[in-house]
């Protein structure tokens, strides 16, 4: 990190600084280390940071810090004292989840509110104590028409993602809330862009606001070497360790997608002579510290890690980041490469995609708006008398974390509460309480459903992969002349 303030300087209470301690964060990052002072001064904020900067703790820690140096006026139930509103059900299941993560050793309640799911639930919960309400817009009208939610308390608004909640129509609803809140309050927005519309939004809401910018944390996409090889699942692990060995890689993070994939793909490592670890949250805490101290010192070359274990890790500036399975949600790439290539020091991303994993090779692309290289490795031999392969896990639907709690918030706009509401009630879905707290249920996602141009293309797409594999490929790599874009 940039900046040389720790979390020590930060003066957050206690039972904070232990949460963080837990999260694995060792220093504040630069959204923090700013917006944090100006928010326990008590004062509003403006600030303009994206998603992957730390900014949820950096107005989650300071917000829990107030809450609990003073006692709320008239406690009451379905009262909240801070209110954070978000553009969409994925990003508020997720700032939840960081409420919930750093208030931890606090006593303070959270509730999360989105549309899409079962109302009654919400107002069953709204019956007790809640101290912070992470919601949407359109749910949170509802239950303000339905008189289940009482802003009169609101000490603390929170408006994150706010050029996002405009682009998403959320202007008038945003006013109607904020025609219901005390006059008297702390304000902080968030908004990763500053167009006319937000700047004439924060005129109205903020008074005397402290200014916050930070660099997206993965500007440096564009500074970092990328390479897709298109390889069959089964043999990946072998061009994986032919890759490390063959160029004498000396620090690897490693993605793959499920926990038992990676210690899998650990122990082939192992086996083929390569010192390699897994980190999940399947191991104990104490595996998961030494394996990561072993990692940055340099002993253990490579790590193998799912995105929600390399979540928190402050491991950046690495020479190899490998996908050994691409992610679902494409900002994940964003956020898994972003940890090589920073501060100028020159990186390597290297993806091993499966013809299955196309679909989300193409929406990736479309993000990064760039094609990524297509390589191969003329000195691969691949190993002939394969084992059986195992049978795999079945994938989430595209766009769709297999787990809510992971980095950044997935940009698949859903659809507005009210209309997402009525579309699934149409599908005869059964909706989904926040309450139910399975990994995938969590955030009330169902999964969606391709549209049917997405499929064709995407259908399209497979059966070239299939007609590249099963073609013998040219050298368009070699180790020597360096890497060649197809
Ligand atoms: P956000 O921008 O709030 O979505 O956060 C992006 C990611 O950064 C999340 O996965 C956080 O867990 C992680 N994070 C937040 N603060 C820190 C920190 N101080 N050190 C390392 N990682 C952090």
């Amino acid at each position: 990190m940039s900046n040389e303030i720790t979390f020590a300087d930060l003066k957050l209470a206690e039972p904070l600084m232990r949460a963080v301690a837990d999260a694995g964060y060792t220093r504040p990052t630069p959204v923090q280390a700013q917006a944090i002072p100006l928010v326990l001064a008590g004062g509003d904020l403006l600030a303009g940071a994206q998603t992957g900067t730390g900014k949820t703790a950096g107005f989650t820690l300071p917000i829990l810090h107030l809450l609990t140096e003073k006692s709320a006026a008239h406690p009451r139930p379905g009262r909240p004292r801070c209110l954070i509103l978000v553009p969409t059900r994925e990003l508020a299941a997720q700032v939840e989840e960081s409420v919930q993560t750093y208030g931890k050793y606090l006593p303070l309640k959270s509730m999360v509110m989105f549309g899409g799911v079962n109302i009654n639930p919400q107002i069953k919960a709204l019956r007790g104590q809640m101290d912070i309400l992470v919601a949407t817009p359109g749910r949170l009208l509802d239950h303000v028409g339905q008189k289940t939610l009482d802003l009169s308390g609101v000490e603390i608004l929170v408006l994150d993602e706010a050029d996002r909640m405009l682009d998403m129509g959320f202007i008038r609803d945003i006013k109607k809330i904020l025609a219901l809140l005390p006059k008297q309050r702390q304000n902080l927005l968030f908004s990763a862009t500053f167009s006319d519309e937000i700047k004439t939004l924060a005129d109205g809401l903020l008074h005397n606001p402290g200014y916050v910018e930070v660099a997206r944390r993965n500007s440096t996409v564009e500074l970092i070497a990328q390479s897709v090889h298109l390889i069959p699942q089964k043999l990946k692990s072998y061009l994986l360790a032919h890759l490390i060995k063959h160029h004498d890689w000396k620090q690897v993070l490693v993605f793959t997608r499920t926990k038992h994939g990676a210690n899998r793909l650990a122990e082939k490592l192992n086996s083929d002579g390569i010192p390699a670890a897994a980190i999940h949250g399947n191991k104990s805490q104490p595996a998961r510290t030494k394996a990561l101290a072993q990692f940055k010192d340099g002993s253990l070359p490579v790590l193998v890690a799912t995105d929600i274990a390399a979540r928190g890790l402050d491991i950046d500036q690495l020479p190899h980041v490998v996908n050994f399975e691409l992610p679902n949600v494409p900002e994940d790439y964003v956020h898994r490469i972003g940890r090589t290539g920073r501060a100028g020091s020159s990186g390597a991303a290297i993806s091993l995609v499966d013809s299955e994993e196309l679909p989300f090779l193409k929406s990736i692309e479309r993000l990064i708006k760039r094609e990524i290289p297509k390589v191969t490795v003329a000195s691969f031999v691949p190993p002939t008398n394969l084992p059986a392969e195992a049978p795999r896990p079945p994938r989430p639907q595209h766009g769709q974390r297999r787990h809510s709690n992971t980095t950044g918030s997935t940009r698949n706009q859903p659809p507005r509460d009210g209309q997402d509401q009525k579309r699934r009630n149409s599908q005869g879905q059964k909706p989904r309480s926040p309450q139910q707290r399975t990994p995938q249920s969590r955030n009330g996602a169902q999964p969606a459903k391709p549209r049917p141009a997405q499929q064709t293309a995407d259908q399209q797409h497979l059966s070239e992969a299939a007609r590249h594999q099963a073609m013998p490929q040219p050298a368009l790599f070699s180790p020597k002349s360096g890497r060649r874009g197809k």
